[in-house]
């Protein structure tokens, strides 16, 4: 990749205009409720946020605070109650399965806590699903395969399963998968949640290069507070509330 026409993952200047004048993340007004009745948790009470295109925003908050509720809301994984987010210009609420499912397909990479890897693939195998989803030509799959995990720094370890590879190296396959469809919208809900802290910091300062030199942005949930420096602007969360912009 590399350029920012990659990131975008679209062609033609006249939407690449459109699209660029608005932040890459919007989000009025949400809230989202689990159960009913006295019983119900108000996970999100009214959140509103912009995120500027090319910028890497740290979402901060203690456990419970609502952070996961918030990434799946942005990423298209659930709806909220109410509010509206749009996602590069788009209105999510507004799309039907198929467009949601699009949405998660090409326009948003995620990156969780637990790695997430096909077990029985290889590290290359891994990187290739999304694009094998997408129905990429075989040769222009391998080549961007091969890319993105020596960009990821794990072209030797191609064919190596994850229970062959360190936490860290996995984080990293999952972080190269996450790009593959170009997406302009990277999602990590706490990648660095299951490594220690030296590795932690090491995935998180490559979410940080890849976000300069590819032009994505990033929306990472982490309540490290090493890794919150690395970002360019941080929002913080609490019972539900964004309490600091
Ligand atoms: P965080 O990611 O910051 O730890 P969550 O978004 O996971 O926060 O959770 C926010 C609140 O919503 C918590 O009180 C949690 O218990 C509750 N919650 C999250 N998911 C569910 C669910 N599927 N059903 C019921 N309550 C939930
Ligand atoms: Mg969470």
């Amino acid at each position: 990749m590399g350029g920012s026409t990659a990131a975008a993952g679209t062609s033609g200047a006249a939407v690449v205009d459109d699209r660029a004048r608005g932040p890459m993340v919007r989000a009025v007004d949400l809230h989202r409720s689990y159960g009913s009745g006295t019983g119900a948790v108000h996970a999100l009470r009214g959140v509103s946020f912009e995120i500027p295109r090319g910028q890497l925003v740290a979402l901060k908050g203690r456990s419970g605070s609502g952070k996961t509720t918030l990434l799946n809301l942005v990423g298209g994984l659930d709806a909220p109650d109410g509010g509206r987010i749009d996602i590069d210009g788009t209105d999510i609420g507004g799309l039907d399965e198929s467009g949601l499912l699009e949405l998660r397909r090409d326009r948003v990479g995620f990156i969780f806590q637990s790695f997430g890897l096909i077990p029985i693939l290889t590290a290359a195998e891994n990187v290739g699903v999304p694009l094998r989803l997408r129905r990429t030509p075989a040769r222009e799959r391998e080549e961007r395969v091969a890319l993105l995990l020596e960009l990821v720094g794990l072209a030797e370890h191609a064919a190596q399963r994850p229970t062959e590879l360190s936490g860290g190296q996995q984080q990293r396959v999952a972080i190269a998968r996450a790009l593959a469809n170009r997406p302009a919208l990277l999602i990590a809900d706490e990648p660095t949640g299951q490594l220690d802290a030296e590795t932690g910091l090491s995935v998180m300062e490559l979410l940080r290069a890849i976000v300069r030199a590819e032009g994505v942005t990033a929306f990472v949930a982490t309540h490290d507070a090493q890794l919150l420096d690395l970002a360019d602007r941080v929002l913080e969360l609490s019972d539900g509330e964004i309490v600091e912009r």
